[in-house]
């Protein structure tokens, strides 16, 4: 495929539970670095994690206030309209169907990326899109043997190569280390503290937002 004017589409997933300021940042920078389009898309039964403490909608409302005020990070939220487990490899074969030629990345922490060989059809996801591995803070180097041995002929260095072709590379991205987790913010507020700073100004401004992690 020739070198293509049209921005990457890039899809940043997660339960956002809730959405953090390590979440926004990183997705912000990485629209910078790839000069894409980011959605942020929630799961709705992340097959391989504990259930969210805030319902989809809460979760979706959250999402909402955080990303207003700026165009750059969008949310699409069509994992929340398909009933069953929301696997990774079937959104972007939608995706794909969509969006053509269109390069697509997705977009994955550095933890969640050493974690890929537990993914439903984790090999087919290079199929149909590149990976943009964000560094996350605690993270160590190394990644399993059976993910270097899939990804070692896929790196690329510099965004401008996944532009070349709509899938099959894997490209890290340097983005500022934050060292912020839904975990801790739930922990937080649980004890009743106000994690101001770690969360989007937008979730304080209706006290309903933060209440599904209360006591
Ligand atoms: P939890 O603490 O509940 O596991 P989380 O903070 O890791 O949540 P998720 O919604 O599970 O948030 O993460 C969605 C995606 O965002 C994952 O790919 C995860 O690796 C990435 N991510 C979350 N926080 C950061 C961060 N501070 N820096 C880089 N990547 C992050």
């Amino acid at each position: 495929m020739p070198q293509t004017t049209i921005k990457p589409l890039a899809i940043f997933g997660g339960t956002f539970d809730p959405v953090h300021l390590g979440h926004l940042s990183v997705a912000w920078e990485a629209s910078e670095l790839l000069d894409a389009e980011v959605r942020l898309m929630p799961a709705s039964v992340p097959p391989h994690r504990a259930p969210p403490m805030a319902s989809a909608v809460q979760r979706v409302a959250m999402l909402r206030a955080a990303l207003q005020g700026q165009s750059r990070l969008t949310l699409d939220t069509r994992e929340l309209e398909r009933s069953g487990p929301s696997y990774t490899i079937d959104t972007l074969i939608e995706l794909r169907a969509e969006q053509g030629e269109r390069p697509l990345v997705l977009l994955i922490g550095a933890d969640a990326f050493a974690g890929l060989p537990g993914w439903h059809r984790w090999r087919e996801l290079f199929e149909v899109a590149h990976i943009g591995v964000l560094s996350r803070p605690g993270v160590e180097a190394g990644f399993p043997d059976e993910l270097q041995q899939v990804v070692a002929n896929r790196r690329v260095q510099h965004a401008a190569a996944l532009r070349h072709t709509g899938a099959g590379k894997l490209i890290e991205l340097a983005v500022t280390p934050l060292e912020i987790s839904a975990t801790r913010i739930r922990e937080l507020l649980v004890e009743g503290r106000d994690p101001r700073y770690l969360l989007p100004e937008g979730l304080f401004d209706d006290p309903g937002l933060l209440a599904p992690y209360r006591r």
